[in-house]
């Protein structure tokens, strides 16, 4: 009999970000590429693995893109349904439901998705969390009045910390959660609550892992700086983090715990934590998709040899196998690093100097540019997004923490002045 290759929708991923399309290519699955509304893609030139494009936006019309994703299943069929695009996922897991394929529900999907969500049941099974208040209202802001501050104000549906603010103390609150509600309501579009939590003092990690049958496996912890607010900008990302085998067995063990309370048994996970008083774990929360829009699936393979959003895609189209890794983190092959260069400033850009110089550096496996010379950048909470990301490997996590630091001073950014957009 024929067997025709595993096709796997994938919802919403930038093409710039070339990761999970060479996973699917080396591991012989077709892809569907729904395009970001915003973002051009032409016909004869797609990435590796994708056989067709599909138009469609899922946010303008729900039910209407379910309903085009059932014909096009009926007429040709699909084997998964997957995303990296963190408001996408419970969309995925919807139509992974309405179809019959492999998912964790919606129901899950909410949990790893709607921060309000996922605090409520992570305490409720015991997990290490901060206190915290749910606030489906601006006007009810004095109910997070009693917290330890400082704060963290963020949105229940928030993403890349778009919003995420830091208050110092009860006299400022009213006005952060005003702003913070505001930022909702202008960037994210959808403004349905937010969630006020203590301050997690302590250094920050992100862990990559593994789903599949409940069976969770990690694959590495990695360092992501120990951003101090008021404003939480994505910086660098280093793994193997530097930690000693307790703390590190602390955190899978969080981690794992996480998984079992939000249900989360299939598919891919980016989890981001901080260590409270430099030991105890903490999750700031967990993501039921490959992180960073595929740059987690760099570093995990990087620092593994692990090809994990190879077997992410084997998991969604249901033809996963072997359970990947053990229980335990795999031992390191090497270290892998994400550098995100910081905006410094804001306006029109006028240069970026010493990206240029970085694609030949035998160090640097990608440059993936996203602001160029005539592109404004608006200060916070105004935000405008990255200007590049510099993706790194090197023999060990020393390595590449010196390569950032040439980094710092390597990459400059010159803003012309702007009249005020
Ligand atoms: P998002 O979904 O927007 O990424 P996060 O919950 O991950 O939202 O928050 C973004 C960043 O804000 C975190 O990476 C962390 O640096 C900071 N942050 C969020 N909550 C806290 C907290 N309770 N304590 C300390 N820092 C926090
Ligand atoms: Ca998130
Ligand atoms: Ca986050
Ligand atoms: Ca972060």
């Amino acid at each position: 009999t024929h067997h025709p290759r595993p096709t796997v929708v994938l919802v919403y991923q930038r093409i710039s970000l070339p990761w999970v399309f060479e996973s699917a290519e080396r591991a012989g699955i077709d892809l569907v590429l729904i395009p970001r509304p915003d973002e051009a893609v032409s016909e004869d030139r797609l990435p590796p693995a994708v056989v067709d494009v599909l138009r469609l936006d899922i946010e303008a019309d729900r039910a209407a893109a379910l309903n085009v994703l059932r014909r096009r299943y009926e007429q040709n069929t699909f084997q998964g349904i997957v995303t990296l695009y963190d408001p996408a996922v419970p969309f995925v897991a919807e139509a992974a439901e309405l179809l019959g394929l492999p998912g964790i529900g919606r129901d899950v999907a909410l949990g790893a998705q709607d921060k309000r969500v996922m605090r409520a049941r992570l305490a409720a099974a015991g997990l290490n969390v901060p206190g915290f208040v749910r606030l489906d209202d601006p006007a009810d802001w004095e109910k997070a009045a009693s917290l330890a501050f400082p704060v963290v104000v963020k949105p229940a549906h928030g993403f890349s910390s778009l919003g995420v603010t830091k208050a110092e103390s009860p006299h400022s609150l009213k006005s952060v959660v005003d702003q913070v509600w505001q930022t909702c309501a202008s960037k994210l579009g959808q403004v349905d609550g937010l969630v006020v939590e203590e301050y997690l003092d302590g250094p920050e990690f992100a862990v990559e892992s593994l789903a599949h049958g409940g069976d969770v496996r990690m694959l590495t912890i990695g360092y992501k700086g120990d951003p101090q607010g008021p404003h939480f900008e994505e910086g660098v990302y280093r793994a193997p983090a530097a930690l000693s085998e307790t703390v590190q067995d602390d955190i899978c063990r969080e981690v794992k715990a996480a998984h079992r309370a939000l249900g989360i048994t299939d598919g891919p996970t980016h989890t981001e934590l901080r260590l409270r008083g430099g030991v105890t774990p903490y999750l700031l929360e967990i993501g039921a998709r490959i992180g960073g829009s595929g740059v987690s699936q760099y570093i995990a393979s990087g620092v593994t040899g692990i090809d994990f959003a190879a077997q992410a895609l084997r998991i969604a189209a249901g033809i996963a196998t072997e359970p990947l890794g053990s229980g335990t983190l795999p031992a390191p092959v090497a270290a892998a690093a994400n550098y995100i260069v910081p905006c410094n400033g804001s306006g029109r850009i006028i240069a970026i100097h010493g990206l240029d110089e970085l694609r030949a550096d035998p160090r640097v496996d990608h440059v993936v540019q996203m602001l160029f010379p005539g592109d404004i950048v608006r200060p916070y909470p105004d935000f405008t997004g990255y200007p590049a990301f510099v993706l790194s490997r090197h023999a060990n996590i020393a390595e590449a923490e010196e390569f950032h630091q040439f980094l710092d001073q390597a990459i400059r950014i010159d803003y012309g002045h702007e009249e005020q957009a």
